[in-house]
């Protein structure tokens, strides 16, 4: 509180503070007035006792999150997958196309991702499209081709939910990690949807969220006691026209030391450009990504969507090989 503070202005705040259930330290210093409170400081709206007579400036000192912080909780958090580990000394590549479009190409794309050695593999069936005349997705259909395909190589299935109307379908086909989209991560009512499930989800940043921002979307997921959450990095929207998104590479070591929850990174939709997947990959797995959201077409000049962005089925396998070197030179394995 400023220099020039009354006492009832002082017990106006002290009031306020303590009906929130918090008690109350008053510290009276020669210019400044600072009133300290005691307790779970969540239970207290800041903007409430911002508006109050007298007062300058409101501090939290605790974070907003809680069950997501690594303050809470130490260990790395490794999310299963269908038995398959993520989050741990194993990176994890998932690989696929962008949308799902037919049998074939779903069959063909599996085939690749397994031939690369991957073990989870990605597909859009509900497609998040800027323009409404773009392709939308196949949806409900595309879940089942997708399933079909790698239920052949016994590989878990990554696939986007746009609605929460579609999670029944999810549900019944049994898709093994829920991807909530850029676009929606503040879509909070979806978020405490798959919330209330145990279905491992992919939380992609939102195009210019603040990592506070995405921890605490990522907290309604955790809040509702769902707490398989892994975190996207896929690239954030900047000044630059060169590429599609802003790869914040900075980010990985930021969100390893704020959250125990496994961080991927998309370089795909950060770059936009085939040719800077893998770059992009490499800085991710040397910066402590746990794994690579990557996407891959059997043939991508022929992609109904991010063609330009989608790597070979060759291109894919070669990437693998190479970022072994990477992932052991930072003492970690693919
Ligand atoms: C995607 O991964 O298919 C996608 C649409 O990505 P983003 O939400 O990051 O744009
Ligand atoms: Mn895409």
């Amino acid at each position: 509180m400023g220099p020039h503070v009354s006492e009832e202005e002082i017990k106006n705040v002290e009031k306020k503070v303590e009906e929130a259930g918090l008690t109350t330290n008053v510290s009276r210093g020669v210019e400044r007035t600072i009133i300290g409170a005691i307790g779970d400081e969540r239970q207290v709206q800041k903007e409430a006792i911002e508006a109050l007579p007298g007062v300058e400036d409101v501090i939290r000192v605790v974070k907003p999150y809680k069950i997501v912080a690594r303050e809470w909780h130490e260990a790395d958090t490794v999310v299963d997958i269908a038995g398959v580990p993520l989050g741990g000394n194993t990176i994890q590549i998932i690989g696929g196309p962008c949308s799902v479009e037919t049998q074939e190409q779903m069959d063909s794309a599996a085939d690749g991702v397994a031939a690369a050695g991957c073990r989870l593999m990605r597909g859009g069936a509900f497609k998040p499209r800027t323009s409404p005349y773009s392709f939308q997705g196949k949806g409900v259909e595309g879940l089942d081709i997708f399933k079909g395909a790698a239920d052949k190589h016994k590989l878990p299935i990554v696939t986007e939910l746009m609605d929460v109307r579609a999670l029944d379908s999810f549900l019944e086909r049994g898709v093994d990690v829920i991807q909530i989209g850029t676009r929606n991560m503040q879509n909070f009512d979806l978020l405490k949807e798959v919330g209330k499930i145990h279905v491992p989800v992919i939380l992609k940043r939102g195009l210019s969220a603040t990592i506070s921002e995405w921890l605490m979307s990522a907290e309604y997921i955790a809040a509702g006691g769902n707490h398989n959450i892994i975190l996207c990095e896929r690239g954030v929207r900047s000044f630059e026209t060169a590429y599609r998104n802003m790869l914040d590479v900075t980010a990985i070591p930021v969100l390893k030391k704020e959250t125990h929850l496994p961080v991927i990174v998309d370089p795909s939709h950060a770059g936009g450009k085939a040719w800077m997947v893998p770059t992009l990959s490499k800085a991710a797995i040397a910066a402590g990504a746990d794994g690579l959201l990557v996407e891959m077409h059997p043939k991508p000049c022929d992609a109904w969507c991010d063609a330009d962005q989608a790597l070979s089925p060759e291109d894919l396998k070669t990437l693998m090989g190479e970022l072994k070197a990477v992932a052991n030179a930072v003492g970690r394995d693919i």
